[in-house]
Parts: structure tokens; sequence; C-alpha cells
């Protein structure tokens, strides 16, 4: 088949020139895909608008000889120019996206994490505090891979945790860890391998797993709370997942000076 319809989110355009440009495309059935868009500008192009962070129905051909994909048609189906307009929820979409890009493999499919995109766009289109939503969404994404942190129960015993306190959290063990594993030589994990974690951010972190994404657009969190987070967040990710997002720099502006 040379040419197909189908439907998904364009999370990131790379302009090549005024004329042409690459998408990294989120599709449910075959996962991302890499496009090539050309003739932008040229008058009558069916091929626009491009629009980042946009729910889209496309024709796409395979060029002959090639594995490439290009786009020949666009019909937008659902667009959020808020997360292009305002800078908040443009850095905090941009750290979302890079994730997913980074997350979901090239032409296979991964519906968890796609399922997760629509709700999160629009949330952060419309959510009071974008920079709660992309710790939450984080977190969800983090979950349907399979390697949430454990908030809510020891990851030494798996006795549930009390529900407030002063945690100490292992990134290497993956979460939480009662006093009792903290004590136990036999865990094999050294209380200096741990860190602090606070009520407040082990409270956010558990909300945000358990509630859909247009159940937390009035959510905030504080300077100290989003500080927190996002370096738990970022430590959590380059141990586990190997990954070092370029958009973080950008939130952790962002963390630093709300
Ligand atoms: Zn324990």
């Amino acid at each position: 088949m040379c040419t197909f319809k189908i439907d998904g989110f364009i999370l990131r355009t790379t302009l090549e020139s005024d004329y042409s440009a690459r998408i990294a495309f989120i599709t449910r059935p075959i996962g991302r895909l890499n496009l090539i868009a050309r003739r932008l500008k040229y008058p009558g192009n069916p091929v626009g608008p491009l629009m980042t962070f946009s729910l889209d129905r496309l024709l796409v051909r395979r060029i002959p000889d090639s594995a490439a994909l290009r786009i020949e048609e666009l019909e937008v189906i659902e667009a959020f120019p808020r997360l292009s307009e305002e800078y908040q929820r443009f850095v905090c979409g941009s750290y979302i996206a890079e994730l997913l890009i980074r997350a979901i493999p090239e032409r296979s499919p991964c519906p968890e994490l796609y399922d997760l995109i629509g709700p999160a766009l629009r949330c952060l289109s419309e959510c009071r505090d974008p920079r709660s939503i992309a710790f939450a969404v984080e977190l969800n994404i983090l979950s349907a891979l399979g390697y949430s942190p454990s908030f809510t129960r020891c990851v030494g015993c798996n006795a549930p945790l009390a529900e407030k306190g002063d945690y100490q959290f292992s990134i290497g063990a993956g979460g939480i860890l009662c006093p009792e594993c903290l004590k136990n030589e036999r865990t094999g994990i050294a209380e200096a391998d741990c860190f602090s974690l606070s009520a407040g951010a082990a409270a956010f972190a558990r909300m945000s797993l358990c509630k859909r994404a247009e159940q937390l657009k009035g959510a905030s969190v504080s300077k100290g709370l989003g500080r927190e987070l996002f370096r738990l967040l970022r430590s959590y990710k380059a141990y586990h997942l190997q990954i070092e997002s370029n958009s973080a720099e950008l939130l952790g502006a962002l963390v630093s000076r709300a």
C-alpha cells in the first residue's frame, strides 16, 4: 500500500526550511511515525496548517524506493492553540511531548501511552497551573511504562505507608521505604542513598496516579513542591529510563521562578 489515512497527534514540528518540515506523529495503531511535509508555503497546498499539539487525520504516502513517509493531506480534528501561544503551557507541553516521543517506539503500537495524550493536551490547555499537569502526566507516563515509583507501599516489604509523614525515597529501589526497612541492612539499601520526600509531594503523586487528567485542571503546586517534584522525576527518569530530556531545562527554570 503506497498511501493510507491515519489519525494521531503532531507532537513536534522541526522546520527544515520555509517549505519543508519533519513531524513526530503519534498514532494508536502503529506508534510513532516520523513524517516529512513538503511544499508548505505553496498556494493551495493541502498540508496545512501544520500545528504542533493537534489531533489530525493525515493522508500519508510512502515515498517509492524508500522507507520515508510524506504527508499528502491534513485535516485538523482538534487543535490546542494555547499550548503554542502561552509560554508556560508551551514549555509544559513540550516537556510532555518530548517524553512521549522518546517513550513511544517508531512504528510500534503503544496504546496505553497514546490514550494519555488527548486528555493531557486538553488539560494542559485549560488548567490553572500547567506545571502541576506536567508532573501529573509524567507520573502517569511512567506508570504506563511499568516504571511507576511507589508512593503508597514500602518498596522493601510492601507494607502500606502512613498517609502522612516525612518519607525516605530511594531512586534505585523505586519508591518510599518504611522506617523498618530503612533500618534493616538486609534490604541492601543504605540510608545514605535515600532522600527526604515531603508528605505534600507524596500526596500530589498519589492523587495524580489515581485521578483522570480532566479531574486535575484545578491542581496547583507551590514553588517548593514544584522544585521537589522536578528533582525527583528528573533523577528517577535518568536512573530507570536513561532519559535526560532537553526541555527539562526550560521546565526547571519555570519551576524555580514560580
Ligand atoms: Zn518496608
